[in-house]
């Protein structure tokens, strides 16, 4: 045990006693996050629930008295290894703050506090006919705290941009306990750096967010889903192109490989079509005559380009049942074997066809099996490879596997994560996409905001 009883005891008397657990049982359940990896290399010492601003200050003093990891978590879904506690240390637990501290029609922004869900804001400001568009596939679960901190992205980013883009204002406490503010309540904002766009993505690792103002934008007045199946994955990648030559600008432009669809059917039964070699799904949004333009355009660039099958969603029902279908296919994927692994490459458009016909050819040779889904728009691919991690030689062929996905995708101009982060789980081969200038710039931004190095350590470098 890294803490003596002494800290556990400043803490209780910083916090409610109920609200800082210490039990083996209790820390076990805060040592994973949905990286899921197969071992547990330590505990955290504590996890603490922490219910407003001061109490967060008070835990951050003490873990820098003491030089103690603070490990923040929302609800723990990344799938990078970001909240995994690699040297012990306190488990920072934001779902008891939780609120939605304001809307505001007028200035089209609400201010958060990091616990909030991220689909529990979207209803409450669609509620208001105001819209937030980042969605990762998880909104149900994922919390504001943490999509910033990964930069979360979804399927709409094609059109609306990702967390980042949202972004107008944190207040953040810092390594010592101080309160930072990094923007302002404006929309526009030129004075001096941008610390927002510092902090989103930073995996709480130079601050943590204690509050977050958030632009809205007008929520459209109707929105349908196209959903095309192609006989090779080749035709329904030329279409992705095909469809933005066009000047049309969809929502999203996701993609589903034949493998992700006969698993989804399999588990999660909604009706696709399981001889379909892979599949788009095509949102468009706006007003009534804007969207039934984008979908017959959209429509006929798709029968152009060879799509076997077309349909779209014609009630609400229909529209949810589609990106349902999206939406399981991690779930899906997880029943084929005891765990799943998701991945997040992401390369220029143009180099999209290589990356995913690679990525086949690859788990082929290392005999695994994936399933292939994507913002295919944004040039994005998740490979969801089943795994048994407890059978040592598919461990071992999905670790070589792996690191040749981040070497094509290297190759092919592409970055390591699009919006899942770098966390643990690919902090060794971050060299491989990011030169070692910048990681050098990096790693001394880190040792300006936390020259302890006890804000969530080792991770993303
Ligand atoms: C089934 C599934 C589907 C997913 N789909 C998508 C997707 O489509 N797009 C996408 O981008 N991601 C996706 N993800 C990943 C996940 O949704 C995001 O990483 C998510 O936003 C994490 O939110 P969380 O609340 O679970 O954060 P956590 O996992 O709890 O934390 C993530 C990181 O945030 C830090 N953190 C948390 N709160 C704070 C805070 N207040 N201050 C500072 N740091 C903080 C943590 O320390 C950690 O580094 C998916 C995950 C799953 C399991």
């Amino acid at each position: 045990m890294l803490m003596r009883n002494n800290i556990i005891k400043e803490l209780k008397s910083a916090l409610t006693p109920q609200n800082v657990l210490t039990e083996i049982e209790e820390r076990y359940a805060y040592a994973q996050d949905a990286l899921n990896l197969p071992e547990i290399k330590k505990l955290p010492d504590v996890v603490v629930f922490v219910e407003n601003i001061e109490q967060v200050q008070a835990v951050v003093r003490l873990a820098n008295k003491y030089k103690i990891p603070i490990i923040c978590r929302g609800a723990g879904t990344n799938v990078v290894g970001a909240c995994t506690v690699e040297h012990g240390g306190i488990i920072l637990n934001f779902s008891k703050m939780n609120k939605i501290l304001e809307i505001s029609s007028e200035n089209m922004t609400a201010k958060v506090q990091p616990g909030v869900v991220v689909g529990e804001l979207q209803r409450q400001v669609e509620a208001l006919g105001l819209y937030y568009p980042p969605d990762p596939s998880n909104l149900a679960v994922s919390t504001i705290g943490g999509s910033i901190a990964q930069s979360s992205g979804g399927a709409r980013t094609f059109k609306y941009g990702s967390t980042k883009d949202y972004v107008i204002d944190l207040l953040v406490v810092t390594a010592s306990g101080e309160l930072l503010r990094t923007g302002s309540s404006t929309i526009k904002n030129a004075t001096g750096y941008n610390l927002n766009t510092l902090f989103v993505g930073s995996e709480g690792t130079l601050g943590i967010v204690v509050e977050a103002t958030l632009k809205l934008i007008p929520k459209p007045q109707l929105a349908r889903v196209i959903m095309a199946y192609f006989d090779t994955v080749k035709a329904s990648v030329d279409a992705v192109n095909a469809v933005i030559e066009q000047q049309i600008f969809p929502v999203t432009i996701d993609f589903m490989d034949k493998n992700a669809i006969q698993t989804v059917e399999r588990f999660y039964p909604t009706g696709l079509l399981c001889d379909k070699e892979s599949a788009l799904i095509i949102e468009v949004d706006g007003f009534e005559s804007a969207v039934e333009f984008q979908q017959k355009t959209i429509v006929s660039i798709l029968e152009t380009c060879g799509a076997s099958s077309i349909q779209y969603s014609k009630t609400e029902d229909d529209y949810h049942r589609i990106w349902q279908a999206r939406r399981s296919s991690m779930g899906a994927c997880a029943k084929l074997r005891p765990n799943v692994t998701t991945d997040d490459v992401i390369v220029p458009r143009k180099n999209l066809e290589k990356l995913v016909m690679g990525i086949r050819a690859i788990c082929k040779k290392y005999r695994l099996e994936v399933c292939m889904v994507g913002h295919v728009g944004d040039g994005s691919v998740h490979p969801q490879i089943p795994i048994n991690y407890n059978d040592k030689d598919e461990y071992r062929r999905y670790k070589l596997a792996k690191n040749e996905i981040y070497e094509l995708t290297a190759r092919l101009d592409g970055i390591l994560s699009g919006e899942h982060g770098i966390g643990a789980a690919k902090r060794e081969y971050i060299s491989k996409v990011v030169n070692s200038q910048a990681l050098d710039y990096m790693r001394m931004i880190k040792k300006v905001f936390d020259p302890n190095n006890i804000l969530n350590p080792y991770k993303i470098f």
